[in-house]
């Protein structure tokens, strides 16, 4: 089953490079010896027993070689057994194990046992690896001693994607040449391959979501020409429901834009002093109508004094504005909401303004909670788009907390209604407002 049967030879270090120094040492023993000899120094047989001795010394090599060479266990021998090169594998910081060129395994950090726990010293490691993948990179790599790439797929505890990169090394042995072996170390592309999931993800969804409301308005277009050409009221009735869809649409752009702009600034920190205490008011103030619309009250509970945040205004409305009106459309049932702003200290004793949208709704079940700040996710479809909803806005709003270094709470009691807490850190600079 090995990859390729190790000969002797091939096993240990060259034999010319050994030959070389040993020839190299016994000529120069032999040459300073007749300079001593020719000056008189030393008679010739003094001279001769020297020379014996160095001779001797010059072969321990050689006979240290034949003796491991003749042992019966000699395949179990590691002749890159070496303190450094096992502290190297050690060290890296990915899986990494180092094959023989069998694709026996010579060293393996601490992270490739836990990896892939079957692998396991002087055994082969395509039994552990077993896929077919895997063993042909190997032995692609040996044959052509070039790099070769695979890939390792974990299951336990959780789904992983691993590049197994296969890179021929040649090694120093204990008797001076060197050996060529395998390094196969791991990378985890796991994060890139759910970023490359969720973008290819995001496109199919946002696509679908603009293509219904265009196939709604080109379906209308063509009765308007064809059909209802003459017919008035029909006329009017079409040109509202393109209206209605022409505004989701536009609703839709809107908020994938502001999605972006507040994602490509999500490492820089909003650095204004804003009073958010004005921006909830008139974030409250913009919605009544709906409030109205729906027969519900806002209740609001803000401090006379001013809050003051390191934020971005634009970006805040947008973040309440959902949350308000969030709450007037999922949770109007209820009859009322509640908007308050309080101050209290984080889990680390920093000062927090914590704003509270509180309805008292239909509530949301717990499986929806954890998901409910994904891209287009909603708990009904069909309620979202009735009330016009895109599935963008919970996203948004997450966006935006995280960008101000806040935090974003969620908290629902099945027919009891839904509380959302956004936090932000409170700014000590007092503001020049
Ligand atoms: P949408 O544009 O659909 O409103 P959001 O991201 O704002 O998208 O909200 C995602 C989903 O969360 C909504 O479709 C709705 O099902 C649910 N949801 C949000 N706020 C509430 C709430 N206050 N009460 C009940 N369900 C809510």
């Amino acid at each position: 089953m090995a990859l390729e049967a190790p000969t002797t030879s091939s096993f240990y270090s060259p034999w010319p490079d050994r030959l070389r120094h040993s020839a190299i040492v016994l000529l120069a023993a032999a040459f300073a010896l007749t300079v001593v000899v020719v000056l008189g120094e030393l008679s010739l047989l003094r001279a001769s027993a020297i020379f014996v001795c160095i001779a001797a010394a010059a072969l321990v090599p050689w006979r240290l070689h034949n003796a491991v060479a003749s042992r019966e266990d000699v395949r179990n021998v590691n002749p890159v057994e070496t303190a450094a090169v096992s502290a190297v594998v050690a060290g890296m910081p990915d899986p990494a194990v180092l094959l023989d060129r069998a694709g026996r395994v010579l060293h393996l950090n601490a992270a490739a046992a836990q990896l892939a726990p079957a692998l396991r010293k002087n055994e082969l490691a395509q039994f552990a690896l077993r896929s077919p993948e895997i063993i042909s990179a190997l032995r692609e790599a040996i044959a052509t001693s070039e790099t070769r790439r695979a890939t390792y797929l974990d299951h336990v505890p959780v789904d992983r994607w691993l590049e197994l990169v296969v890179t021929p090394v040649p090694v120093p042995t204990l008797f001076g040449g060197t050996d060529k072996c395998m390094l196969m170390t791991f990378h985890d592309q796991t994060p890139l391959r759910r970023v490359e999931e969720m973008r290819a993800d995001f496109v199919a969804n946002a696509s679908h979501e603009l293509r219904t409301p265009l196939a709604a308005l080109s379906g209308f277009i063509d009765t308007l020409q064809g059909p209802a050409k003459d017919d008035a009221k029909a006329r009017e009735r079409f040109l509202g429901i393109m209206h209605a869809q022409a505004t989701r649409m536009a609703r839709l752009i809107d908020d994938l834009l502001s999605l972006s702009r507040v994602e490509l600034s999500a490492h820089v920190r909003p650095d204004t002093m804003v009073d958010i205490v004005p921006i909830i008011r008139q974030v409250v103030d913009g919605l009544e109508p709906l409030a109205r619309e729906r027969q519900v009250t806002v209740d609001t509970d803000l401090p006379e004094t001013q809050v003051v945040i390191a934020g971005d205004r634009e970006e805040l409305l947008r973040l309440f504005e959902n949350l308000v009106e969030n709450a007037l459309k999922y949770g109007a049932s209820g009859g009322k909401i509640e908007v308050s702003l309080t101050l209290a200290l984080s889990g680390d004793d920093t000062p927090e303004a914590r704003v509270i949208v509180r309805d008292f709704g239909p509530g949301i079940a717990p499986e929806h909670l954890p998901r409910l700040t994904e891209r287009f996710y909603r708990v009904d479809v069909g309620d979202s788009r009735a009330q016009g909803g895109t599935g963008l806005g919970l996203s948004l709003v997450k966006h935006i907390v995280n960008r101000h270094r806040g935090r974003l709470l969620i908290e629902s009691v099945l027919k009891k209604g839904a509380t959302f807490t956004a936090c932000f850190p409170q700014a000590k600079v007092p503001p020049g407002l």
